[in-house]
């Protein structure tokens, strides 16, 4: 396993994080996940008060292990009560203190205000040593995700940055700049369900596997410092933690893949192909048209349709965490259209991605 410092907290952290959203089976099973990432070299673990009873299971575990070798992150909602939620946080996670507490999905310029309303007591939390270090995570749009990294309190940023949406790369440039710490959510998953790529997409990558070489792409950049996995079981660690220690340049090899992964993109999409500029928003029917286009562009290029399937069955249903709403609310008002600079039909393709990509819906996995 390598490790990274996580910017100016200064802890050095393992290039994968056990995230615990999926191992909550019961105490037991998260244990052996715990014990299991643990033994590969696995030092940090990313709990929210939010994943049900995962705190709580991790809390049972922690008398089993180091707690001094460990970090532990928590999450808290934004405008919450600070001193409170993270009293019950310790208590169930068993423990004296939190190495890391971000709030948890700053995703509008509300939420933004409601952390600048929390300073209180995250400085208090932070002075008294129950917390550590304070962070944030953010799946809103990109200014929102630059106005919490400017947060002067915040020691690191969690993230969505992925080779499949490149979206935050400025943010990642500006997280670096400031020193933060940087955690990517999830790669495997948000990042697009890798761990069962389509045909096409092996087939493309080949002969590398698409969800290591994605992985590689992200360990390869060292301003990055961490990426998360979330096994139900021990043995799904087994897939990614083979690049555990891989995190070196890309070799020629993998460039000249991850060079014709995009050349087949464009190839693929031709004169529809949506290049993520933003230019297009805001639309008065608040559809997300670039994101709708991105899933367009991926299911085109590579067949990840399933993928996109999940992601836009998500519009509509997931408030503030996946904003925008689907591509059949489309008014033909042609506001859009002066404003692309590909001068796409913007219309007729989101129509064409609801007819492709509409399916069960579904909602976000926690509450809180
Ligand atoms: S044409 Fe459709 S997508 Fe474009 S701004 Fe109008 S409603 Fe939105
Ligand atoms: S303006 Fe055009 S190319 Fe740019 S994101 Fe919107 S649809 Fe895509």
């Amino acid at each position: 396993m390598h490790y990274r410092r996580f910017g100016k907290t200064e802890l050095n952290l393992s290039v994968f994080s056990l995230g615990t959203m999926r191992c909550l089976e019961n105490a037991e099973s998260l244990h052996q996940v715990l014990a299991d990432a643990i033994g590969r070299g696995i030092n940090h673990i990313e709990t929210a008060r939010g994943y049900g009873q995962s705190e709580r299971y991790i809390g049972q575990a922690l008398s089993s292990f180091e707690r001094s070798k460990l970090i532990l992150t928590t999450k808290l909602l934004p405008d919450s009560d600070v001193d409170r939620l993270v009293d019950e946080s310790l208590a169930r996670l068993n423990t004296g203190y939190i190495d890391c507490l971000a709030v948890h999905g700053v995703n509008t310029p509300e939420h933004l205000q409601q952390v600048k309303a929390m300073l209180p007591g995250l400085t208090q939390v932070v002075a008294d040593g129950r917390v550590r270090h304070v962070g944030a995570s953010s799946h809103g749009s990109l200014d929102v995700v630059m106005g919490a990294i400017a947060l002067p309190i915040i020691s690191f940023i969690n993230l969505h940055y992925y080779f499949f949406n490149q979206r935050n790369a400025a943010a990642i440039k500006l997280a670096h700049q400031r020193d933060l710490g940087i955690f990517i959510i999830s790669p495997g998953d948000k990042g697009g369900q890798l761990y069962t790529p389509s045909d096409r997409l092996r087939q493309l990558c080949a002969p590398f596997d698409p969800l290591l070489l994605t992985y590689r792409w992200l360990l390869s950049d060292p301003r990055i410092t961490t990426l998360s996995v979330g096994p139900a079981l021990p043995a799904e660690l087994n897939w990614p933690l083979q690049i555990a220690d891989k995190t070196d340049s890309l070799t020629k090899p993998e460039q000249e893949t991850l060079a014709r992964l995009h050349q087949t993109q464009a190839d693929a999409l031709g004169t529809e192909h949506c290049r993520q500029c933003y230019e297009c928003l805001p639309c008065p029917e608040a559809i997300h048209i670039p994101e709708v286009l991105r899933l367009r562009n991926l299911a085109l290029a590579y067949d990840m349709t399933k993928f996109g399937q999940y992601r836009y069955g998500m519009f509509e249903r997931a408030g503030h965490w996946f904003p925008g709403r689907k591509g059949n609310r489309c008014t033909d008002c042609d506001d859009c259209l002066p404003r692309c600079p590909e001068q796409l039909d913007i219309p007729t393709l989101l129509r064409d991605t609801h007819q492709r990509l509409k399916g069960p819906e579904r909602r976000r996995l926690w509450s809180d």
